[in-house]
């Protein structure tokens, strides 16, 4: 059995977690061993990753506590969610499903554009594989990205996309409404923007961009968070003039589903059409 680095950070930093929760320790011992060891026990194997197909007991366990994640019922926290093959993480395998089944995105035809902020690998590279027509990537940060984009200032013409994907990004801006205002001056009529960000689901949206760093990891989940949404989080799209579809694991599919696939707390994801 190994340890990873990731193991030892999150079983410091989550003693009193462990102490409530002792099953989740399981998760420390390498997850190919237990699988070949309990294969021969005859242990379904119910957990299936949609990237590479494997098939194994359990995911490993990601992310650690949070005082924010033990205060509230947040869409962050640990769960068994990485593929033990792959390291495929739960977001970008939700994300690839939503795109898959609950968008046209990769069935488009050549000709549509779309623009990805703050992409990160793995979905990127599956997302430009598939995406027949123009892919543009777009960060705040110089290199991260094949262009230098403010969302609060997006450097490309009135209704230039057919999809716009911000997953993670918006949780990050302080003005909000301009960067809306932005994301729906560069969308087509009728196009799709894809959003997630971390929702509390047992308050309203919070937000207070003048918060010590401190008081942001408290409140936000992360020193670089200004807000964290809570259950009003769809009024607030309507509200922007959007139709909005919410999409969430529980309301798609049964837990056995949400289980075979390491679907367990990823947040939501919005298709906001713009009419
Ligand atoms: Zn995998």
């Amino acid at each position: 059995m190994n340890f990873s680095k990731g193991d030892f950070k999150i079983l410091s930093q989550s003693k009193k977690f462990y102490l409530k929760h002792p099953m989740m320790l399981c998760s420390l011992y390498d997850t190919k061993f237990l699988n070949s060891f309990l294969q021969k026990k005859m242990w379904p194997r119910s957990c299936e990753c949609m990237f590479c197909g494997s098939r194994f007991h359990n995911y490993r366990l990601h992310g650690y506590i949070s005082e924010l994640a033990e205060k509230h019922k947040v869409s962050l926290g640990p769960r068994f969610s990485d593929c033990p093959y792959c390291g495929s993480v739960d977001k970008y395998r939700w994300l690839w499903f939503v795109l898959q089944n609950h968008t046209d995105l990769l069935k488009s035809y050549g000709g549509q554009k779309l623009l990805h902020f703050a992409p990160e690998g793995p979905i990127k590279e599956r997302i430009k594989a598939c995406f027949k027509g123009e892919y543009f990537s777009g960060d705040i940060m110089a290199g991260r990205a094949d262009y230098v984009v403010d969302m609060t200032e997006i450097c490309f013409e009135n209704n230039f996309f057919d999809y716009i994907i911000a997953c993670n990004v918006l949780e990050h801006i302080p003005q909000e409404k301009k960067a809306i205002a932005e994301l729906k001056r560069v969308i087509k009529s009728g196009g799709i923007i894809i959003l997630s960000f971390p929702v509390a689901f047992d308050m309203n949206t919070y937000e207070d961009a003048s918060l010590s760093e401190e008081e942001k990891i408290k409140n936000f989940g992360q020193e670089d968070h200004v807000r964290i949404y809570g259950i009003d989080y769809v009024e607030r799209f309507e509200r922007y003039g959007f139709e909005v579809k919410n999409l969430l694991p529980s309301g798609l599919m049964s837990k056995r589903e949400i289980n075979k696939n390491g679907f367990k707390h990823v947040s939501p994801i919005l298709l906001l059409k713009k009419l």
